[in-house]
């Protein structure tokens, strides 16, 4: 398994403001660790470790959403949280790109690299 080097985890988790933004029933608060929006499929791929693919996340919630059901993974897909996986891997990272993240305080955001997000504009 290749996981994100720790500086990348480190510049995600300050890039999203310090805090789990899955805020699962059982999250710690404090983001430890980061979680891929778009799970990594077996004999996974290095493109997801793309950081807008990756959020700040505490273990608990980055565990508990890879056992999650349906209804936790409709509401994490609402939030941005959660891609479904495309017809490639390249075509999964595009969506997730494209897909706005929710914070904990409602904003959306654009995650463009490690260190960067943009606010989203809704469209009225
Ligand atoms: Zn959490």
């Amino acid at each position: 398994m290749n996981h994100p080097p720790r500086v990348v985890k480190d510049a995600v988790i300050h890039r999203d403001g310090g805090f789990c933004i899955l805020a699962l029933n059982r999250c710690q608060g404090e983001a430890t660790t980061t979680d891929h929006r778009a799970n990594r499929q077996a004999g996974g791929s290095r493109i997801l470790n793309h950081p807008a693919n990756l959020i700040a996340a505490c273990a608990i919630c980055n565990g508990d959403k890879a056992d999650a059901g349906a209804i936790v993974l409709h509401d994490l897909e609402e939030r941005g949280l959660y891609i479904r996986p495309g017809a490639t891997h390249a075509a999964t990272l595009q969506r997730a790109i494209a897909t706005p993240v929710m914070d904990l305080a409602g904003d959306l955001w654009l995650l463009v690299d490690a260190h960067t997000r943009t606010p989203y504009e809704r469209e009225s």
